[in-house]
């Protein structure tokens, strides 16, 4: 391109060689005035100002977007690991979506009463933004998920929802989630929720069970009755624990041989109280003494916390300090070797480790606002040290034992409803105590059709 031509182009504008104009030049200082009089310095002077101003002009578009967005919008952010986000995307799921094209597959799982498992698929808006209409209004929605951030309690990457309309009140998103929250709410009736630990916190553990109704796990007379209405004075008396100052928990303690029914009591219990359940393996590798501090200290609100064979968690310390002890330990050395032991343990360095001490600190901590309801339970009551077991840490400890003829009996017309007077001589064929409700139950099962069958080969059950 000829330079002069330029030049001849921009004459009358400029200081007529195509440099910039006289008005202009007369700002810059003289000695440096020739570079400004270049016709090709002044054009490229002047695309840095049209660029400029493009820029300021952009800018200013987008503040005042960002205002009005402020001004006009409103929004509300959900992350994923807010309970309400998983409410949120199963109200999402059953709603027309714009923007339909674009959805992810959540598959989950349902186990009926038999044991059948069945699945059943939804589509949930995926990744990017979506349109939804709700009472009328316009709803953006954006589905974010960190490329790099991992939600630690559930190992997925972590996300979030932005819910954006056009208004000034933020009204309508509360009841939008409040509905949501109904809706689960809803399919959660009549089930319990069960949790298990991962990491510091509580995770769903596959969906709600449907409830175990409590008459269906047969303990000896008064044992279930009295359990249950320890439970229901304990949830009712906060006001009590306050105004003592007592930390508001209770610690319940079942314990006899295996198949007894413990765990299906307190899965019952739950269910009848209208509570969760949350169940922590101690013997788990994972399981530090801060990890159980906080899983104690976390636990869902109106939940009953199960500490599966406690015996076993107290193998697992490292340095065995309990696991020789017993209940029938009473002398004073014994004693004062022990606290020693505990206090060594408590300032020794183990990763990833139960510790005696650990575990009774756990225990000992603060209590929640709604209540803490511990139920643990052991084969062995005679590994059980009784630091462990003093009232505080384990208000009320309750024998789970081998069939009693009462429960015999029980059992019996459980299968065959009609059939007193079998049920009756049943129970006067088969020993007490000799048992276990979990074997009268596989018992039953091979007879389940036939009562007089079930009556009559009773020597095979004894045998067992
Ligand atoms: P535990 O926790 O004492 O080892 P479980 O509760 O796990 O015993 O019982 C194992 C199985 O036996 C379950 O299927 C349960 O239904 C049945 N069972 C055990 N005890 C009873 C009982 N007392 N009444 C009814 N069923 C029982």
């Amino acid at each position: 391109m000829d330079p002069n031509n330029i030049g001849n182009i921009s004459r009358g504008r400029s200081n007529g060689n195509g440099g910039l104009p006289q008005s202009i030049l007369k700002y810059i200082p003289e000695p440096i005035q020739p570079i400004f009089e270049n016709p090709f310095f002044a054009a490229g002077f002047g695309l840095i100002g049209v660029g400029s101003a493009m820029a300021l002009v952009r800018k200013g578009f987008q503040t005042s977007m960002v205002q009005a967005r402020r001004y006009f919008f409103v929004s509300v952010e959900i992350p994923s690991k807010d309970k309400s986000y998983h409410w949120l995307m199963e109200w999402l799921a059953t709603k027309k979506t714009r923007n339909t094209r674009h959805v992810s597959v959540e598959t989950t799982f349902h186990q009926n009463e038999g044991g059948d498992i069945s699945s059943r698929i939804s589509f949930v808006p995926s990744v990017g933004t979506h349109v939804v209409m709700y009472r009328g209004r316009i709803i953006k929605v954006d589905r974010h998920r960190e490329k790099n951030v991992v939600d630690m309690s559930s190992g997925n990457l972590w996300e979030s929802i932005t819910l954006t309309t056009l208004g000034f009140k933020r009204d309508i998103f509360q009841r939008l989630l409040e509905e949501a929250r109904v809706m689960a709410a809803g399919k959660e009736e009549g089930r319990t929720i069960i949790y298990t630990s991962a990491g510091t916190e509580w995770r769903r553990f596959g969906h709600p069970r449907k409830r175990r109704p409590i008459d269906s796990v047969i303990l000896d007379r008064g044992v279930a009755a009295r359990l249950v209405d320890d439970v229901r004075r304990f949830l009712s008396n906060a006001n009590w624990y306050t105004e003592r100052g007592i930390p508001y928990r209770r610690g319940y303690l079942l314990y006899g041989p295996p198949g007894t029914g413990k765990s299906s009591f307190i899965t019952a219990l739950a269910g009848e109280l209208q509570l969760s359940i949350c169940i922590l393996n101690l013997a788990g590798k994972n399981i530090s003494d801060n990890t159980l501090n906080q899983l104690l200290a976390s636990a869902p609100q109106r939940s009953i916390i199960l500490l599966e064979d406690i015996d076993a968690a107290i193998h697992t310390n490292p340095n065995g300090s309990s696991a020789s002890s017993t209940t029938s330990t009473s002398s004073d050395s014994k004693e004062q070797t022990k606290q020693q032991q505990q206090i060594s343990n408590q300032y020794q360095y183990q990763p990833s480790q139960l510790t005696w001490s650990g575990l009774l600190n756990a225990l000992d901590g603060v209590a929640a606002s709604e209540g803490r309801i511990l139920f643990m339970t052991t084969n062995h009551l005679e590994k059980l040290d009784r630091v462990l077991i003093r009232p505080g840490r384990v208000d009320t400890i309750e024998q789970i034992g081998m069939a009693t003829g009462y429960q015999v009996e029980k059992m019996f017309l459980k299968f065959f409803p009609t059939e007193m007077t079998m049920a009756n001589e049943f129970r006067m064929k088969v020993p007490s105590d000799s048992v276990s409700p979990a074997a009268l139950q596989g018992y039953f099962m091979q007879y389940s059709h036939d009562p007089k069958e079930a009556l009559n080969n009773y020597q095979q059950l004894i045998k067992q």
